[in-house]
């Protein structure tokens, strides 16, 4: 090996050490979870500059989270030091960013220019299928969104779906109309959305092939983690990247002026593989995000793509126990179309992966705060425990056990931070000083504060300046033109001049730096001078302090930033913002338990984590019944996070799921029983809460014959009292009778108690609770609540229609 690398290579296994030592012109590394992919890769660019064989300038290397990014940047330096500074390491979206903001100017764009999310683009869309009445041939703007970003992901514009669509359907004529104006409307707001970030930079590289030529030069090292995520534009991308160069005879500007200091490569005999040398690291089993037009091949066909690259295969892995490992194999074992992986492990067996079924999510949010105190007061850390759900929405039962169970959490890529309206409306306060052409930002912060300036105003406005040609932002520096009277007047020329002196302070003219606090500071003087502030100040509405506060946390924000980017502008700092992804949370506190969907919990890892919902429709979702490949996608999903624990791993679910409005009888997922028996250790099984009585069994039983049927109120036997009270978690029954109980696929709606007869007085047994008495009865029909005191477990509200209980 290179020499000089004894601490890089130390600890490396065979085959991660080809992977970090071979040098050609294409690697493809293929492994399974926790096999070293992304430590490797690491350690690979580490290796390439320690050797000197690549400056720092020389790499870009590509991560699926800025967090992630982060993180490898750390560890290289940590690697190497300061001889590190320079590398590119970031998400496909900032490094297009990146490169869009230096060469944007090529092709009609200024290099301040805004970036869409997915809200903001949303927002055009909604506003063009209005203009273009686009409903009335039933296009929503969620579907109109969604399509459009799935051609763009495919490099598709408007013009050549056109070529391709059937133009005589009325539907496809104005879907092309609408996604037409819609790039029209970006390009005049001086805008991209987050699709174009890549699709415009491929597009720049094959209209501008000098342009391209320069980063093809300066990027002789190209690394992709989690490559079998990436979509066709992505990977059209790195291809455009990797090609040689489209003037070859060029002068090569970093040889010119010394910074290629050590030999030149050899001349490549293929003219093909003469470009940058490509390093993918991949799992096609990991690969969950086909819904966003990511693509398995792109792994599979790597070889002929890129002929005469080497493959190497990881197959230990140095994360999970081995027990862990057993479960994760023999879920993703179901999977057909795939490649067998041998992934072992020598962690040892470890613990058993632990089993729980709660009544309902509440009570499975217990267990999980009960298992993290637990694993807390024995020494672990909270930042090495990690809550996984499906969706978002099951975060909310888990947050209100947290919260009262006083367990340290954050949400990651739920908070959604920036999508709150007031950090909306300041962010558009931003935008409107950093590029005026966003027509969006400026007519968003018109009347925000209310300033008197209605609809028809905001029409009067946007009609003037096109009559103009002027922007929208400018129309305002004219108040007295614009024939308004003289409150409305009087209102817009103060927003011009909050706006006028902001940017004189967070842009000043060419030459003249800006103070490293410029942007915390303008912000500061936008939010106060609007009257934005005060306004919310003397508001009677209690969730307008919170706004307050949210609002000085973002002024915070801006200050971190200055603190970390003294040179940061305003632009940077927009961007920033703009790209903070699902797993980039905004403070790192590390004494906390870390939520987070399934999808964000991708390459992190935790010594102990809890998949909770592990259900029927849940995952598999039941969105994903319909979709080809669904069912295989949530599969993959599901190893994703199961992989992710190092010593503990929970799997939770509840029997009944309160979810959009109603109450459900949930199923146990089906890949729970493609885990081996013998891996699971059942606190409570399913079998335990069905096994409670005749109610439960009788409905079960009705269930496995195919229907639902029966009141269930009929009377219970004795011995389903005498079954441990639910917080039990120690009552263990061997996993194979407790699934055998439960039929694979069937859903069923509310176990129906729908004709208990309960008025005040009553007196009732409870499976957990005991006995007590009826003191009222609320609501109607199927939301029906009984207030009940319980003779020793004081007072409960109960869901009549769900709740195991029967009067006695
Ligand atoms: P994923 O598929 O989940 O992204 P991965 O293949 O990228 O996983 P890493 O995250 O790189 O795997 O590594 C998993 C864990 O194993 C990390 O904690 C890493 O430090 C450790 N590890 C990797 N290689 C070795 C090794 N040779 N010796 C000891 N530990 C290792
Ligand atoms: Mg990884």
């Amino acid at each position: 090996g290179p020499q000089g690398q004894d601490d890089l290579l130390a600890g490396l296994n065979p085959q991660q050490l080809e992977a970090v030592t071979y040098r050609g012109p294409a690697l493809l590394i293929v492994a399974g979870a926790g096999s070293g992919k992304t430590s490797v890769l690491t350690r690979r660019i580490a290796s390439l500059l320690r050797s000197r064989e690549a400056w720092p300038s020389q790499i870009l290397a590509i991560t699926f989270t800025n967090k992630a990014a982060g993180e490898m940047r750390e560890r290289v330096e940590g690697l190497i030091g300061d001889a590190a500074r320079g590398m590119w390491i970031s998400t496909f979206h900032s490094a297009c960013v990146r490169i869009l903001r230096r060469e944007a100017q090529q092709f009609g764009f200024t290099k301040s220019f805004t970036i869409y999310d997915s809200g903001d683009s949303r927002a055009l869309i909604k506003r063009l299928v209005k203009e273009h009445e686009a409903d009335a041939f039933g296009l929503t703007p969620a579907s109109v969104q969604s399509r459009i970003s799935k051609l763009k992901n495919e490099l598709s514009d408007a013009e050549s779906y056109a070529r391709q669509a059937n133009m005589s359907d009325p539907a496809e004529r104005i879907f092309v109309e609408v996604f037409a104006d819609y790039q029209r409307q970006l390009q005049k707001a001086n805008a991209f959305d987050f699709d174009d970030l890549i699709g415009q930079t491929v597009y720049l590289f094959r209209a501008f092939p000098e342009v391209a030529d320069t980063y093809r030069r300066r990027f002789r090292h190209i690394l992709v983690d989690e490559y079998q995520d990436t979509n066709h534009a992505q990977y059209a991308l790195i291809h455009e990247l990797t090609r040689p160069l489209a003037s070859s005879s060029a002068p090569d500007p970093y040889a010119s002026n010394g910074m290629m200091i050590f030999e030149p490569e050899p001349e490549p005999k293929n003219a093909d593989t003469a470009g940058a040398s490509l390093t993918v690291v991949g799992d096609s089993d990991q690969s969950i995000y086909a819904f966003r037009g990511a693509d398995i091949r792109n792994i599979s066909e790597f070889e002929r793509d890129f002929p005469g690259a080497r493959v190497v295969l990881l197959e230990q892995n140095y994360r999970s126990t081995q027990n862990i490992l057993s479960a994760a194999n023999a879920v993703i074992g179901n999977n057909f179309d795939r490649k067998e992986k041998k992934l072992w492990s020598d962690r040892g067996e470890g613990d058993k992966i632990i089993g729980f079924t709660g009544y309902s999510q509440h009570d499975e949010a217990q267990f999980v705060a009960d298992e993290v105190e637990a694993l807390h007061r024995a020494g672990m850390p909270y930042s090495e425990m990690a809550v996984f759900y499906r969706t978002n929405s099951q975060s909310r039962a888990l947050e209100e056990i947290f919260i009262r169970s006083a367990v340290p959490y954050k949400i990651m890529g739920g908070t959604k931070f920036y999508e709150r309206a007031e950090i909306k409306d300041a962010l558009a306060y931003l935008v409107a000083v950093a590029n005026p052409a966003d027509e969006m930002a400026v007519r968003r912060i018109l009347n925000k504060p209310r300033r008197g300036i209605g609809d028809v105003t905001e029409t009067a406005i946007a009609r003037f300046a096109e009559e103009q040609g002027i922007t929208f932002r400018d129309a305002l520096s004219m108040p007295a033109q614009l024939g308004f009277g003289p409150k409305i007047q009087a209102a817009i020329a103060q927003l011009d001049a909050v706006l006028t002196e902001a940017t004189a302070i967070m842009l000043p003219p060419t030459g003249e730096v800006p103070a490293p606090t410029t942007v915390a500071d303008g912000l500061s003087l936008l939010l106060a001078k609007s009257g934005y502030l005060d306004a919310l100040r003397a508001s009677r509405d209690p969730q307008d302090e919170a706004r307050v506060e949210n609002l000085d946390e973002f002024v915070a924000v801006a200050r971190d930033f200055a603190r970390n980017n003294p040179e940061g502008t305003i632009v940077d700092f927009l961007t920033d913002v703009a790209l903070v992804a699902d797993a980039d949370d905004l403070d790192d506190e590390s004494g906390t338990v870390s939520l987070m969907t399934m999808h964000t919990a991708k390459g992190l890892e935790y010594d102990a984590v809890f998949v909770t919902g592990v259900e029927e429709d849940l995952i598999p979702h039941r969105i994903s019944a319909g979709e080809p490949g669904g069912p295989q996608e949530e599969r993959r999903l599901f190893y994703v996070g199961i992989t992710r624990a190092r010593k503990r791993l929970h799997l939770s679910l509840a029997m009944t799921r309160a979810q959009f409005g109603e109450v459900t009888v949930a199923m146990p997922s089906r890949f729970l029983q493609e885990i081996p028996v013998a891996l699971i250790d059942w606190r409570q099984s399913p079998g335990d809460v069905n096994s409670r009585g005749g109610m439960q069994s009788r409905a079960l039983n009705a269930r496995r014959a195919g229907g639902f049927g029966g009141s269930g109120s009929g009377s219970g036997s004795g011995d389903r009292f005498g079954v441990k009270p639910l917080p039990g978690r120690d009552s263990l029954k061997p996993l194979s009778t407790a699934m055998d109980r439960f039929p694979n696929r069937v859903t069923a709606k509310v176990r129906d108690n729908g004709d208990l007869e309960l008025t005040a007085g009553d007196r009732i047994r409870h499976v957990d609770f005991g006995e007590g008495r009826v003191d009222t009865v609320t609501g109607e029909g199927a939301k029906r609540i009984a207030h009940v005191r319980f003779d020793t477990a004081g007072q409960k509200k109960l869901l009549i229609k769900v709740a195991p209980i029967e009067k006695i």
